[in-house]
Protein backbone atom coordinates (compact mmCIF):
# COMPACT_ATOMS: atom_id res chain seq x y z
CA UNK A 1 0.00 0.00 0.00
CA UNK A 2 2.76 2.21 0.68
CA UNK A 3 4.72 2.17 -2.44
CA UNK A 4 1.71 2.26 -4.76
CA UNK A 5 -0.09 5.45 -2.88
CA UNK A 6 2.45 6.73 0.32
CA UNK A 7 0.07 9.61 1.44
CA UNK A 8 -3.80 8.72 1.08
CA UNK A 9 -6.63 10.70 2.71
CA UNK A 10 -7.39 7.80 4.92
CA UNK A 11 -7.85 4.51 4.86
CA UNK A 12 -10.98 2.15 5.05
CA UNK A 13 -9.94 -0.76 7.27
CA UNK A 14 -12.82 -3.37 6.43
CA UNK A 15 -11.91 -6.20 8.89
CA UNK A 16 -11.70 -10.20 9.11
CA UNK A 17 -7.66 -9.69 10.31
CA UNK A 18 -7.30 -13.24 12.19
CA UNK A 19 -6.86 -16.82 9.86
CA UNK A 20 -9.93 -18.69 9.02
CA UNK A 21 -9.01 -21.34 11.29
CA UNK A 22 -11.33 -23.23 13.58
CA UNK A 23 -12.36 -21.93 16.86
CA UNK A 24 -9.79 -24.15 18.61
CA UNK A 25 -6.72 -22.90 17.06
CA UNK A 26 -7.54 -19.52 18.60
CA UNK A 27 -8.92 -17.99 21.74
CA UNK A 28 -9.60 -14.34 22.47
CA UNK A 29 -6.01 -13.45 22.95
CA UNK A 30 -4.66 -14.83 19.97
CA UNK A 31 -7.29 -12.86 18.02
CA UNK A 32 -6.33 -9.57 20.11
CA UNK A 33 -2.86 -10.04 19.55
CA UNK A 34 -2.98 -10.57 15.79
CA UNK A 35 -5.34 -7.24 15.61
CA UNK A 36 -2.55 -5.50 17.41
CA UNK A 37 -0.10 -6.94 15.52
CA UNK A 38 -1.92 -5.65 12.46
CA UNK A 39 -2.60 -2.36 13.70
CA UNK A 40 0.71 -1.72 14.60
CA UNK A 41 2.13 -2.27 11.32
CA UNK A 42 -0.87 0.32 9.45
CA UNK A 43 0.45 3.04 12.26
CA UNK A 44 4.11 2.24 12.08
CA UNK A 45 3.63 2.59 7.52
CA UNK A 46 1.16 4.69 7.98
CA UNK A 47 1.98 7.09 11.29
CA UNK A 48 -0.28 10.25 9.65
CA UNK A 49 -2.76 8.52 8.11
CA UNK A 50 -6.30 8.63 9.50
CA UNK A 51 -7.78 5.02 9.59
CA UNK A 52 -11.51 4.21 10.06
CA UNK A 53 -11.17 0.30 11.06
CA UNK A 54 -14.47 -1.94 11.03
CA UNK A 55 -14.93 -5.22 13.09
CA UNK A 56 -15.09 -8.16 10.67
CA UNK A 57 -17.02 -11.43 11.80
CA UNK A 58 -13.62 -13.08 12.13
CA UNK A 59 -12.04 -10.05 14.94
CA UNK A 60 -13.81 -11.87 17.72
CA UNK A 61 -13.61 -15.44 19.49
CA UNK A 62 -16.18 -17.57 18.88
CA UNK A 63 -16.05 -16.78 15.47
CA UNK A 64 -19.02 -14.78 14.28
CA UNK A 65 -20.51 -14.35 17.82
CA UNK A 66 -20.62 -10.91 18.07
CA UNK A 67 -22.66 -9.54 21.02
CA UNK A 68 -24.25 -6.91 20.97
CA UNK A 69 -23.33 -5.06 24.13
CA UNK A 70 -19.94 -4.10 26.14
CA UNK A 71 -17.74 -7.41 26.20
CA UNK A 72 -13.70 -7.73 27.10
CA UNK A 73 -12.89 -8.02 23.07
CA UNK A 74 -14.66 -4.78 21.78
CA UNK A 75 -12.89 -2.97 25.00
CA UNK A 76 -9.79 -4.33 23.82
CA UNK A 77 -9.87 -3.03 20.64
CA UNK A 78 -11.15 0.17 21.26
CA UNK A 79 -7.67 0.72 23.39
CA UNK A 80 -6.18 -0.48 20.50
CA UNK A 81 -7.56 1.92 18.00
CA UNK A 82 -7.71 4.77 20.49
CA UNK A 83 -5.43 6.83 18.41
CA UNK A 84 -8.08 6.40 15.67
CA UNK A 85 -11.22 7.26 17.01
CA UNK A 86 -12.84 10.20 18.17
CA UNK A 87 -13.44 10.19 21.73
CA UNK A 88 -16.97 9.85 21.62
CA UNK A 89 -16.44 6.74 18.31
CA UNK A 90 -14.38 5.46 21.67
CA UNK A 91 -17.17 4.94 24.12
CA UNK A 92 -20.01 3.99 21.37
CA UNK A 93 -17.65 1.39 19.96
CA UNK A 94 -17.13 -0.18 23.61
CA UNK A 95 -21.18 -0.66 23.37
CA UNK A 96 -21.69 -2.21 20.07
CA UNK A 97 -18.43 -2.22 17.88
CA UNK A 98 -19.67 0.74 15.91
CA UNK A 99 -19.15 4.62 15.14
CA UNK A 100 -20.10 8.02 14.00
CA UNK A 101 -17.37 10.88 13.03
CA UNK A 102 -16.73 13.75 11.14
CA UNK A 103 -14.78 12.57 7.71
CA UNK A 104 -11.24 13.78 8.25
CA UNK A 105 -12.49 16.36 11.25
CA UNK A 106 -14.00 18.21 8.47
CA UNK A 107 -18.06 19.85 8.78
CA UNK A 108 -20.77 18.42 6.02
CA UNK A 109 -18.92 14.98 6.01
CA UNK A 110 -19.44 12.27 7.72
CA UNK A 111 -18.46 8.60 8.36
CA UNK A 112 -20.41 5.79 9.61
CA UNK A 113 -18.66 2.60 10.75
CA UNK A 114 -21.22 -0.53 11.21
CA UNK A 115 -21.11 -3.79 12.85
CA UNK A 116 -23.10 -5.56 10.64
CA UNK A 117 -21.59 -8.72 12.10
CA UNK A 118 -24.30 -8.27 14.49
CA UNK A 119 -26.84 -9.10 11.47
CA UNK A 120 -24.90 -12.80 10.43
CA UNK A 121 -26.87 -15.80 10.53
CA UNK A 122 -24.24 -17.24 11.72
CA UNK A 123 -24.30 -15.12 14.78
CA UNK A 124 -26.81 -17.07 17.39
CA UNK A 125 -25.90 -14.20 19.83
CA UNK A 126 -28.14 -11.93 18.17
CA UNK A 127 -30.52 -14.10 16.41
CA UNK A 128 -33.66 -13.06 18.39
CA UNK A 129 -33.36 -9.65 19.21
CA UNK A 130 -35.34 -6.65 16.80
CA UNK A 131 -32.15 -4.81 16.56
CA UNK A 132 -28.97 -5.79 18.64
CA UNK A 133 -27.07 -3.19 19.77
CA UNK A 134 -29.72 -0.98 18.69
CA UNK A 135 -27.62 -0.09 15.64
CA UNK A 136 -30.67 0.62 13.25
CA UNK A 137 -32.00 3.02 15.68
CA UNK A 138 -28.62 5.08 15.67
CA UNK A 139 -28.25 4.62 12.04
CA UNK A 140 -31.84 5.78 11.53
CA UNK A 141 -30.92 9.06 13.79
CA UNK A 142 -27.52 9.20 12.64
CA UNK A 143 -29.04 9.78 8.89
CA UNK A 144 -31.65 12.20 9.99
CA UNK A 145 -29.29 13.91 11.44
CA UNK A 146 -26.56 13.65 8.46
CA UNK A 147 -29.85 15.61 6.48
CA UNK A 148 -30.63 17.86 8.39
CA UNK A 149 -27.35 19.01 8.60
CA UNK A 150 -26.76 18.65 5.49
CA UNK A 151 -24.10 16.51 5.89
CA UNK A 152 -22.93 13.87 3.30
CA UNK A 153 -21.75 10.54 4.31
CA UNK A 154 -19.69 7.59 3.94
CA UNK A 155 -20.84 3.93 5.07
CA UNK A 156 -18.48 1.06 5.75
CA UNK A 157 -18.63 -2.43 7.50
CA UNK A 158 -17.52 -5.86 6.93
CA UNK A 159 -20.35 -8.43 6.06
CA UNK A 160 -22.36 -6.66 3.53
CA UNK A 161 -26.62 -7.22 2.49
CA UNK A 162 -27.45 -9.24 0.13
CA UNK A 163 -26.30 -12.32 -1.55
CA UNK A 164 -23.08 -13.92 -2.25
CA UNK A 165 -22.61 -13.75 -6.24
CA UNK A 166 -20.67 -17.24 -6.41
CA UNK A 167 -23.46 -19.40 -5.15
CA UNK A 168 -27.38 -19.40 -5.53
CA UNK A 169 -29.43 -18.20 -2.88
CA UNK A 170 -26.38 -17.13 0.12
CA UNK A 171 -27.66 -13.74 1.77
CA UNK A 172 -25.29 -12.94 4.94
CA UNK A 173 -27.44 -11.46 6.77
CA UNK A 174 -30.99 -12.51 8.60
CA UNK A 175 -33.88 -11.86 6.39
CA UNK A 176 -35.15 -9.35 8.53
CA UNK A 177 -32.13 -7.45 8.83
CA UNK A 178 -31.78 -7.20 5.38
CA UNK A 179 -35.15 -5.88 4.98
CA UNK A 180 -34.16 -3.57 7.89
CA UNK A 181 -30.94 -2.63 6.46
CA UNK A 182 -32.57 -1.79 2.53
CA UNK A 183 -34.89 0.31 4.28
CA UNK A 184 -32.94 3.08 5.58
CA UNK A 185 -30.50 3.09 2.38
CA UNK A 186 -33.73 3.85 0.83
CA UNK A 187 -34.97 6.38 3.20
CA UNK A 188 -31.48 8.22 3.47
CA UNK A 189 -30.20 7.53 0.53
CA UNK A 190 -29.78 11.55 -0.30
CA UNK A 191 -27.43 11.65 2.03
CA UNK A 192 -25.30 8.32 1.67
CA UNK A 193 -22.66 8.93 -1.03
CA UNK A 194 -20.92 5.67 -0.49
CA UNK A 195 -21.25 2.07 1.20
CA UNK A 196 -17.92 0.08 1.40
CA UNK A 197 -17.69 -3.70 2.72
CA UNK A 198 -15.26 -6.74 2.92
CA UNK A 199 -16.01 -10.26 4.02
CA UNK A 200 -16.76 -11.76 0.26
CA UNK A 201 -12.89 -11.33 -1.08
CA UNK A 202 -14.21 -11.43 -4.59
CA UNK A 203 -14.20 -7.83 -6.42
CA UNK A 204 -18.12 -6.75 -6.98
CA UNK A 205 -20.69 -4.10 -6.14
CA UNK A 206 -24.66 -3.82 -5.04
CA UNK A 207 -26.98 -1.47 -6.15
CA UNK A 208 -29.96 -0.36 -4.68
CA UNK A 209 -32.78 1.11 -6.45
CA UNK A 210 -35.80 3.60 -5.68
CA UNK A 211 -39.23 2.20 -6.34
CA UNK A 212 -39.29 3.94 -9.45
CA UNK A 213 -36.34 2.06 -10.40
CA UNK A 214 -33.60 4.39 -10.62
CA UNK A 215 -30.20 3.90 -8.96
CA UNK A 216 -29.21 5.50 -5.95
CA UNK A 217 -27.23 3.45 -4.09
CA UNK A 218 -24.12 1.55 -4.87
CA UNK A 219 -22.01 -0.70 -2.50
CA UNK A 220 -18.49 -1.80 -3.15
CA UNK A 221 -17.19 -4.92 -2.26
CA UNK A 222 -13.26 -4.69 -1.75
CA UNK A 223 -11.38 -8.11 -2.46
CA UNK A 224 -9.75 -9.24 0.50
CA UNK A 225 -5.77 -9.49 0.86
CA UNK A 226 -5.84 -12.81 1.33
CA UNK A 227 -6.04 -15.70 -0.92
CA UNK A 228 -9.04 -17.26 0.65
CA UNK A 229 -10.32 -20.38 -0.95
CA UNK A 230 -14.37 -20.71 -0.18
CA UNK A 231 -15.19 -23.48 2.04
CA UNK A 232 -18.75 -23.04 1.02
CA UNK A 233 -20.40 -25.53 -0.01
CA UNK A 234 -21.09 -25.65 -3.64
CA UNK A 235 -18.77 -23.03 -5.14
CA UNK A 236 -16.22 -24.28 -7.13
CA UNK A 237 -12.68 -22.98 -7.15
CA UNK A 238 -13.63 -19.94 -4.98
CA UNK A 239 -10.63 -18.65 -4.64
CA UNK A 240 -8.91 -14.87 -5.36
CA UNK A 241 -5.59 -12.71 -5.37
CA UNK A 242 -4.56 -10.88 -2.71
CA UNK A 243 -6.23 -7.53 -3.94
CA UNK A 244 -6.02 -4.00 -2.34
CA UNK A 245 -7.95 -0.86 -4.07
CA UNK A 246 -7.63 2.94 -4.33
CA UNK A 247 -10.61 5.16 -4.48
CA UNK A 248 -10.69 8.83 -6.33
CA UNK A 249 -13.19 10.83 -4.77
CA UNK A 250 -14.45 14.81 -5.19
CA UNK A 251 -13.29 16.25 -2.24
CA UNK A 252 -15.98 18.50 -2.08
CA UNK A 253 -19.22 16.06 -3.26
CA UNK A 254 -17.98 13.13 -2.12
CA UNK A 255 -18.89 11.33 -5.02
CA UNK A 256 -16.73 8.43 -6.09
CA UNK A 257 -15.29 9.31 -9.61
CA UNK A 258 -13.11 5.99 -9.98
CA UNK A 259 -11.70 3.11 -8.49
CA UNK A 260 -8.36 1.64 -9.04
CA UNK A 261 -7.37 -2.03 -7.84
CA UNK A 262 -3.78 -3.51 -7.43
CA UNK A 263 -3.03 -7.40 -7.19
CA UNK A 264 -0.92 -9.79 -6.69
CA UNK A 265 -0.98 -12.43 -9.25
CA UNK A 266 -0.58 -15.81 -7.45
CA UNK A 267 0.40 -17.99 -10.39
CA UNK A 268 3.49 -15.59 -11.30
CA UNK A 269 4.73 -15.27 -7.99
CA UNK A 270 5.55 -19.07 -8.01
CA UNK A 271 6.98 -18.72 -10.82
CA UNK A 272 9.11 -16.01 -10.35
CA UNK A 273 8.65 -12.92 -7.58
CA UNK A 274 6.17 -11.73 -5.60
CA UNK A 275 4.85 -8.41 -7.60
CA UNK A 276 2.08 -5.91 -6.73
CA UNK A 277 0.63 -4.66 -10.01
CA UNK A 278 -2.21 -2.43 -11.31
CA UNK A 279 -4.99 -4.84 -12.18
CA UNK A 280 -7.69 -2.18 -13.56
CA UNK A 281 -9.28 1.24 -13.27
CA UNK A 282 -13.22 0.99 -13.54
CA UNK A 283 -13.50 4.02 -15.81
CA UNK A 284 -11.32 2.81 -18.06
CA UNK A 285 -12.47 -1.34 -18.56
CA UNK A 286 -15.66 -0.43 -18.24
CA UNK A 287 -16.51 2.65 -20.18
CA UNK A 288 -18.27 5.28 -17.27
CA UNK A 289 -17.53 8.46 -16.46
CA UNK A 290 -17.19 7.76 -12.77
CA UNK A 291 -18.78 5.45 -9.90
CA UNK A 292 -21.82 6.92 -9.70
CA UNK A 293 -25.06 4.89 -8.82
CA UNK A 294 -26.15 5.68 -12.39
CA UNK A 295 -22.95 4.76 -13.80
CA UNK A 296 -22.55 1.39 -11.70
CA UNK A 297 -25.88 0.80 -13.48
CA UNK A 298 -24.30 1.14 -16.78
CA UNK A 299 -21.58 -2.00 -15.61
CA UNK A 300 -24.49 -3.72 -14.68
CA UNK A 301 -26.33 -3.12 -17.57
CA UNK A 302 -23.09 -3.90 -19.51
CA UNK A 303 -22.06 -7.21 -17.54
CA UNK A 304 -25.73 -8.39 -18.60
CA UNK A 305 -25.52 -7.33 -22.33
CA UNK A 306 -22.15 -7.48 -23.20
CA UNK A 307 -20.48 -10.85 -23.08
CA UNK A 308 -16.87 -9.22 -23.17
CA UNK A 309 -17.71 -7.27 -20.09
CA UNK A 310 -18.98 -10.22 -18.18
CA UNK A 311 -15.97 -11.63 -19.34
CA UNK A 312 -14.04 -8.97 -17.66
CA UNK A 313 -16.12 -8.10 -14.62
CA UNK A 314 -15.94 -12.33 -14.16
CA UNK A 315 -12.15 -12.24 -14.26
CA UNK A 316 -11.84 -9.23 -11.85
CA UNK A 317 -14.44 -10.80 -9.74
CA UNK A 318 -11.70 -12.96 -8.42
CA UNK A 319 -9.30 -10.60 -8.53
CA UNK A 320 -7.53 -12.30 -11.89
CA UNK A 321 -8.06 -15.75 -10.23
CA UNK A 322 -10.18 -17.87 -12.30
CA UNK A 323 -9.58 -16.92 -16.15
CA UNK A 324 -12.82 -19.62 -16.90
CA UNK A 325 -15.76 -18.67 -19.53
CA UNK A 326 -18.56 -17.46 -17.13
CA UNK A 327 -21.80 -19.20 -18.73
CA UNK A 328 -25.89 -18.45 -18.33
CA UNK A 329 -25.95 -19.64 -15.04
CA UNK A 330 -22.80 -18.05 -13.70
CA UNK A 331 -24.21 -14.73 -15.54
CA UNK A 332 -27.56 -15.03 -13.97
CA UNK A 333 -25.86 -15.83 -10.36
CA UNK A 334 -23.58 -12.14 -10.88
CA UNK A 335 -26.24 -9.94 -12.43
CA UNK A 336 -29.06 -11.01 -9.81
CA UNK A 337 -26.54 -10.97 -6.49
CA UNK A 338 -25.18 -7.18 -7.88
CA UNK A 339 -28.95 -6.10 -9.05
CA UNK A 340 -31.26 -7.23 -5.91
CA UNK A 341 -30.35 -6.99 -2.20
CA UNK A 342 -33.61 -7.73 -1.41
CA UNK A 343 -34.94 -11.53 -1.23
CA UNK A 344 -38.11 -11.65 -2.79
CA UNK A 345 -36.52 -9.37 -5.55
CA UNK A 346 -33.16 -11.58 -5.86
CA UNK A 347 -35.33 -14.65 -6.16
CA UNK A 348 -38.20 -13.50 -8.91
CA UNK A 349 -34.31 -12.66 -10.76
CA UNK A 350 -33.05 -16.02 -10.22
CA UNK A 351 -36.28 -17.52 -11.47
CA UNK A 352 -38.09 -15.34 -14.27
CA UNK A 353 -34.51 -15.76 -16.06
CA UNK A 354 -34.78 -19.66 -16.00
CA UNK A 355 -36.16 -20.32 -19.07
CA UNK A 356 -34.06 -18.06 -21.19
CA UNK A 357 -31.20 -20.11 -19.11
CA UNK A 358 -32.38 -23.01 -19.95
CA UNK A 359 -32.07 -22.51 -23.54
CA UNK A 360 -28.54 -21.18 -23.19
CA UNK A 361 -27.75 -23.95 -21.51
CA UNK A 362 -28.76 -26.05 -24.49
CA UNK A 363 -27.41 -24.05 -26.69
CA UNK A 364 -24.15 -23.66 -25.63
CA UNK A 365 -22.97 -27.26 -25.56
CA UNK A 366 -24.11 -27.27 -29.44
CA UNK A 367 -21.61 -24.61 -30.29
CA UNK A 368 -19.05 -26.30 -27.80
CA UNK A 369 -19.30 -29.54 -30.32
CA UNK A 370 -18.91 -27.48 -33.62
CA UNK A 371 -15.82 -26.07 -32.43
CA UNK A 372 -14.34 -29.04 -31.66
CA UNK A 373 -15.55 -30.48 -35.36
CA UNK A 374 -14.52 -27.21 -36.61
CA UNK A 375 -10.66 -27.01 -34.88
CA UNK A 376 -9.38 -30.45 -36.40
CA UNK A 377 -9.69 -29.50 -39.58
CA UNK A 378 -7.89 -26.05 -39.30
ZN1 LIG B 1 -15.93 -11.99 6.96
Amino acid sequence: MKSILPDPDFILWTGDDTPHVPNEDLGEEKVLSIMANLTQIIKVVFPNTKVYPALGNHDYHPKSQLPAGENYIYNQTAEMWKQWLDPQSHSLFRMGGYYTEKLLNRAGYRIMVLNTNLYYDQNKVTENMPDPADQFAWMDKTLTDAANQKEKVYIVGHIPPGFFEKKRNKMWFRPNFNVRYLELIQKHHAVIIGQFFGHHHTDCFRMVYSPEGSPISALFLTPGVTPWKTTLPGVVDGANNPGIRIFEYDTDSLLIQDMVTYYLNLTYANVARARWEKEYRLTETFLVPDASPASMHRVLERMEQESCMLQKYYQYNSVSYDRSVCDAECRLDHVCATREIDEVAYGKCVNEAAPTTGLLVTLLPAFAAMLSTIWPRL
